[in-house]
């Protein structure tokens, strides 16, 4: 089951300069910095309410956040879902037809078990599923 919006993925050129910036928009301060060596990313969480933003920055050139700078920018990345059992929901989303970009669960930031579905399923929107380890 999907519960909710756990965060928001936004990719981000300068870490520094856009923490710095998201903490005047959001008014409070990052509580969270993490680097996921397997994704070659280094991201900062910020509480908004029940949900959160996540900034996301390439520590490599080949890291999926600097492929997607080259191509789109900084901006929106990705929708983070809180799920209460990632095995079932990936289960029920390829048997429902969903591409899925991790056939199984990986460890992801912030204390996550995580696993992307392609966009090329889903509206184009990427999507993460989350659950809390
Ligand atoms: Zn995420």
């Amino acid at each position: 089951m999907i519960r909710k919006i756990e965060h928001l993925g936004i990719a981000v050129k300068n870490m520094e300069e856009s923490i710095a910036m998201y903490e005047t928009l959001l008014g409070t301060t990052c509580y969270k910095k993490e680097i996921v060596e397997s994704e070659f990313v280094r991201t900062a969480f910020f509480q908004v309410g029940d949900s959160k933003i996540e900034l996301l920055e390439a520590t490599d050139p080949s890291s999926p956040i600097a492929k997607f700078l080259d191509k789109k920018g900084s901006g929106f990345h990705h929708v983070a879902f809180d799920v209460e059992d990632i095995e079932t929901e990936l289960k029920r989303l390829k048997k429902a037809g969903f591409q899925l970009i991790h056939e199984s669960p990986k460890d992801g930031a912030d204390n996550k078990r995580i696993a992307f579905l392609h966009p090329k399923s889903t509206d184009g929107l990427l999507v993460e599923l989350c659950q809390e380890k």
